[in-house]
């Protein structure tokens, strides 16, 4: 009978298993081609510079120490909720050879320190996460507030944290209902076997305490639910987490390596447009042409006019705010924010992404540009850069706002009046003002008539 369970839990076990490969595996080539979509650019050069980047900014979590004690606690998560599960392979482990508590006879002493440290690591989880909650839902701060984190974003927020709280606690019960069946070695061979002497798990003793009265078969089936629990808790974490904000866990890898390392603020120039004005000031006459590049769509319309770092770039914001609580036409009332800038461009790629898999041709007559971001937002960008500095992870939402806008002004000539005519005298006069270049300096001549 014990055999027939044992060959029944490895069989699930690995059904389970195979079923969240396959799920994960489907996800991640869509986020592949969902972020393909997007226009090539060459983010290879300076490798050394770039993965010294990664170390210390997704890694280090450098900039998270902007604001230390919130650094710290987003620390103790993150570091605390891989060291926990390091406890996962061992389940894995188990969970395919049908054994229990693999380890524990090979390391002896050093096996319940380490269950000791994970679980010491799981209750700096449980203060951390519990922190966070209180301080979106109780205390309220400003930044989790704003209009784009009504709805999904912020129920995404808060399920992830009472996630990782639930999965603690199932990994505390596991190992309080082991460590009773320990001590019950006498009531059958089945619990001598498997339930090998350990030692004290300190960080689930409370749990120990709180099941103490229930008799042996109940805590084998506590301690086999538990365990169960965990292992779908992990794997359904794993899933939810490639549909949530949460993708920076993994993307901040390859986001901070392909980061741009231009210096802070740096425009990029339209290539066409670039040539076309040093012509214009040197006089010069054109070139002849003879295989004129297609002019494509100046700037961004929609995704695919974007480049591809744009696209992994949105998927991998957490949406914590951080850019729109500096960003200067946010702080004055406008209505850009560039969290939602970055919100607005991972849905619409997801959008057109579901569609595309179903009808390669699919139009839907919408855009990025007008329909998810509006010209309002658009223009209340000051180019100032502030958002790209505060971001934990290096998102560059200052790029898709001038790419929109350079669409809205040379495609669509859609700019306010008052743009247009501080463009065309940078055209005629080089200058934003309604001056002739000759005129410039009149006023030097004056003082020296006065003089
Ligand atoms: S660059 Fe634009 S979006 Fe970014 S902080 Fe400045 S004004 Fe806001
Ligand atoms: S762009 Fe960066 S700073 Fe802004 S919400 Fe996303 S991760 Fe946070």
């Amino acid at each position: 009978m014990e055999t027939f369970i044992t060959i029944f839990q490895q069989i699930l076990f690995l059904g389970v298993m195979g079923g969240a490969v396959y799920f994960i595996t489907q996800r991640v080539k869509e986020i592949r081609n969902n972020i393909l979509l997007g226009k090539s650019i060459d983010r290879t050069d300076k490798p050394t510079e770039r993965r010294n980047n990664m170390i210390l900014i997704a890694f280090g979590q450098k900039r998270m120490f902007d604001r230390p004690f919130v650094g710290l606690l987003h620390l103790i998560v993150y570091v605390g909720f891989l060291l926990v599960n390091v406890e996962l392979l061992e389940i894995l482990l188990d969970g395919i050879l049908g054994t229990h508590r693999l380890f524990a006879p090979y390391l002896g002493g050093f096996y319940t320190f380490l269950i000791n440290f994970f679980e010491l690591t799981a209750w700096l989880v449980v203060i951390a996460c519990s922190f966070f909650l209180i301080r979106r839902n109780i205390i309220k701060i400003p930044r989790f507030q704003s209009p784009e984190m009504k709805g999904w974003a912020e129920k995404d927020g808060n399920l992830i944290l009472i996630f990782e709280i639930t999965l603690m606690f199932f990994l505390f019960t596991m190992n309080a209902a082991d460590t009773i069946l320990q001590t019950r070695g006498a009531e059958s061979v089945y619990v001598t076997e498997h339930y090998l002497q350990t030692g004290t798990f300190f960080g689930s003793l409370p749990f120990t305490f709180l099941y103490q009265g229930l008799g042996t078969t109940a805590l084998i089936l506590l301690e086999r639910v538990a365990w169960w629990i965990h292992l779908f808790g992990i794997l359904g974490f794993t899933i939810y987490v490639t549909y949530s904000k949460h993708l920076h866990i993994i993307l901040a890898f390859p986001n901070t390596y392909f980061a741009n390392l231009e210096p802070s603020g740096k425009l990029n120039n339209l290539e066409s447009v670039q040539k076309e004005v040093q012509i214009m000031m040197s006089g010069e006459e054109p070139p002849m042409d003879e295989n004129p590049e297609e002019i494509g769509t100046f700037g961004a319309k929609d995704i695919q006019d974007l480049t591809w770092k744009n696209l992994l770039d949105a998927y991998t914001c957490t949406e914590c705010g951080r850019c729109t609580s500096v960003c200067p036409a946010n702080l004055t009332g406008k209505k850009l924010s560039p969290r939602k800038i970055m919100m607005d461009t991972r849905d619409r790629m997801e959008q057109i992404g579901k569609q595309k898999t179903i009808d390669p041709n699919f139009d839907d007559e919408k855009n990025l540009y007008g329909d998810y971001i509006t010209k309002e937002e658009i223009l209340a960008c000051t180019t100032c850069n502030a958002c790209t500095e505060a971001c934990p992870v290096n998102i560059e939402p200052v790029d898709i706002i001038m790419q929109l806008r350079r669409y809205m002004a040379l495609d669509e000539s859609d700019l306010p009046s008052s743009w247009n005519t501080m463009l065309a005298n940078t055209e005629n006069n080089f200058a934003p003002w309604a001056f002739s270049p000759t005129d410039r300096f009149n006023w030097a001549e004056e003082l020296q008539t006065q003089n």
